[in-house]
């Protein structure tokens, strides 16, 4: 049996795939997600698509992660938790019950640094050139970025003279 195709709820731009191990993470992005996907359309002035339809699935194994996000098996490394694909519209997370060294809200930052892929993908296409764009507003938005760590790291003179 397929754990995975337990529940299958859609959202306004979203359809979201988990299984009943799942259903705490599962809720949390169904209630959550159209909210996202609208702040950060609107933070970058990109336009909230009716059609936006990407399919996100948490998966609650190794095999189906990496069936799901197209690799094979020789690709997949353990840091691999999140993957989003701009043909197949597919995002796809590892469970918290699986990716035992993260914590729910890591894979939900994940999912979100993902969900900026999708968007930004989907709108601006997915040339190499675009790339460091789109990486770094994942990594910001999905607040994986230490702003203390960067300031200690690199001191900016606030008041120069
Ligand atoms: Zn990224």
């Amino acid at each position: 049996m397929i754990k995975i195709k337990e529940n299958l709820c859609s959202t306004k731009y979203f359809n979201i795939i988990y299984c009943n191990d799942d259903l705490e993470i599962g809720n949390f992005i169904v209630n959550n997600i159209d909210n996202f996907y609208i702040r950060l359309c609107n933070d970058f002035k990109i336009e909230i698509l009716d059609n936006f339809n990407f399919t996100i699935i948490v998966a609650n194994s190794i095999d189906d992660y990496i069936n799901y996000t197209g690799k094979a098996k020789s690709e997949y490394k353990t840091w691999m938790v999140g993957h989003s694909n701009l043909k197949t519209r597919k995002i796809c997370i590892l469970s918290p019950e699986i990716a035992k060294d993260y914590s729910s809200e890591e894979l939900i930052q994940v999912l979100k640094h993902e969900i900026v892929h999708a968007v930004f993908d989907n709108y601006y296409g997915t040339e190499e050139n675009e790339a460091w764009i789109s990486e770094g507003v994942a990594l910001l938005y999905a607040g994986q970025i230490d702003l203390q760590y960067v300031e200690e790291a690199i001191p900016i003179e606030k008041n120069p003279r």
